[in-house]
C-alpha cells in the first residue's frame, strides 16, 4: 500500500524570499516553494499540501498558531500516514513540544522541519530537510508507522520534537537535544532506534486548549526583589517557570525565598529547570536548593525550557487542581523528561 503524507506549511526560512524594497526576508506562498522541489513529484507516494493562509515567520508562532496545526493534523489524521510540519527554526523546539503534549496518543508520526537556508538557494539545507521529513513520515514497519510522535528532523538528525532546543544560528546543524540520543542514525541508510520510540496507549485526541498565564523567571546574579515581585504579581499569574543555577541552584536570599513561599502558599506552581543546557535538577543536592524544595517548588528533572513551558500551559488548561498539575509535572508524559532513580 502506498503511503500518503500530509505537508503543513507554516513559514519560516524554508519559504521566504527577499523583500524587493527592505532585503528581509519575508515568507511566501507555498506553491513557490514546491516549483523549488521538483523532486517531490519523484515519490511514489501521495504528498498533499496544506498551508497557512498566510505564512509566518516562527517569531510570531502563538497559542493559536498552535491550535491551527494541531487542527491540520486532527482534521486529515485518518487520511493521511504521516504529518510533515514546516516551520521556521527560531521557535520550532517550542511547536514541537506543545504539539507533543497537544496530539494526545498520537500514533501516526509528526515531523517538524525546515531550513537556515530558503530553498530557492542554490546552498539551501532545506531540500534534503524536506526530503528525508518525508521519507521519515512515510517509513513503515510491520504495517504501522515507525514514528508515532512529534520529533523534528533536521540536518541528518532526528530528535524526540519536546527534548530539542536550537543552538545555533549559523550552523546547519541547528538543533541539539542534549538529554536524550537521536532516535535514528541516518546516514545512507535510517537506522531507527526502535527501543526509544513512543507508543500511544489508548485513543488519538487533540487538546487545543493551552493556558497563557505563566511565565519564566531567570536567575542571575544580581536579580532584584523588584524585579521577581513585578514577575510574582503578575494578575492571574498561575505557574512559572524558574530557571535556576546547575542542578537546581539559586541565590539563599531571604527575600527571594520568602517571596517564592508567598506565591506558592498563594497557589502559584513554580517549577524548577536548569539553565544548563544538559544534565538535570535535583533539589537538595546543595543547600542552595534545599529551601526552594522546603518551600514546595517542583523539581523539572531534565526538561527543556521550552518542554517544561509547554508542559505549564498544557497542564493548566487541563487540570483545574493544581495538586495534579504539580504531580503531572513530574510524570514523563510524551518522553520529555527522565525519571531518574538515584537509589
Ligand atoms: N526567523 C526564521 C523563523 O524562525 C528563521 C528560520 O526559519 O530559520 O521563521
Amino acid at each position: 500500500m502506498n503511503s500518503s503524507i500530509l505537508l503543513i506549511y507554516t513559514g519560516g526560512t524554508i519559504g521566504m524570499m527577499e523583500d524587493a524594497a527592505t532585503g528581509s526576508l519575508i515568507p511566501f506562498d507555498f506553491g513557490a516553494l514546491q516549483d523549488h522541489v521538483p523532486e517531490l513529484k519523484r515519490f511514489n507516494f501521495t504528498i498533499d499540501v496544506v498551508s497557512f493562509a498566510e505564512p509566518i515567520d516562527s517569531s510570531d508562532v502563538d497559542v493559536v498558531s498552535w491550535q491551527q496545526m494541531a487542527s491540520m493534523v486532527e482534521v486529515n489524521y485518518d487520511h493521511y500516514d504521516g504529518f510533515v510540519i514546516l516551520h521556521g527554526t527560531d521557535t520550532m523546539a517550542y511547536s514541537a513540544s506543545a504539539l507533543s503534549y497537544m496530539l494526545e496518543n498520537l500514533a501516526k508520526p509528526v515531523v517538524f522541519t525546515g531550513s537556515q537556508l530558503p530553498i530557492g538557494k542554490l546552498r539551501t539545507d532545506g531540500k534534503e530537510n524536506l526530503i528525508t521529513s518525508i521519507e521519515i513520515a512515510a517509513a513503515r514497519r510491520n504495517g504501522t508507522s515507525v514514528i508515532q510522535e512529534v520529533c523534528v528532523y533536521f540536518e541528518y538528525k532526528l530528535f524526540r520534537g519536546n527534548r530539542t532546543h536550537k543552538y545555533n544560528t549559523e550552523n546547519f546543524d541547528a538543533f541539539e537535544s542534549a538529554n536524550l540520543s537521536g532516535l535514528a542514525d541516518i546516514g545512507i541508510h535510517i537506522f531507527y532506534h526502535h527501543a526509544l520510540l513512543l507508543r500511544p496507549s489508548g485513543a488519538f485526541s487533540v487538546e487545543k486548549n493551552m493556558s497563557r498565564d505563566i511565565a519564566v523567571l531567570k536567575i542571575f546574579p544580581g536579580i532584584t526583589p523588584l524585579l521577581v515581585t513585578a514577575i510574582l504579581g503578575t494578575p492571574g499569574l498561575r505557574g512559572i517557570v524558574l530557571e535556576t543555577y546547575g542542578s537546581g541552584n539559586a541565590p539563599r536570599d531571604k527575600w527571594l525565598i520568602s517571596a517564592l513561599r508567598e506565591a506558592i502558599q498563594g497557589g502559584l506552581i513554580v517549577l524548577n529547570i536548569t539553565e544548563c543546557n544538559k544534565g538535570f535538577v535535583e533539589q537538595g543536592r546543595y543547600e542552595t536548593s534545599t529551601a526552594l524544595q522546603q518551600i514546595g517548588v517542583v523539581g523539572g528533572a531534565d526538561m527543556t525550557i521550552e518542554a517544561a513551558l509547554t508542559k505549564l500551559m498544557y497542564l493548566l488548561a487541563k487540570y483545574p487542581d493544581r495538586e495534579r498539575v504539580e504531580e503531572q509535572l513530574q510524570v514523563n508524559l510524551r518522553g520529555e523528561l527522565t525519571t531518574f532513580s538515584l537509589l
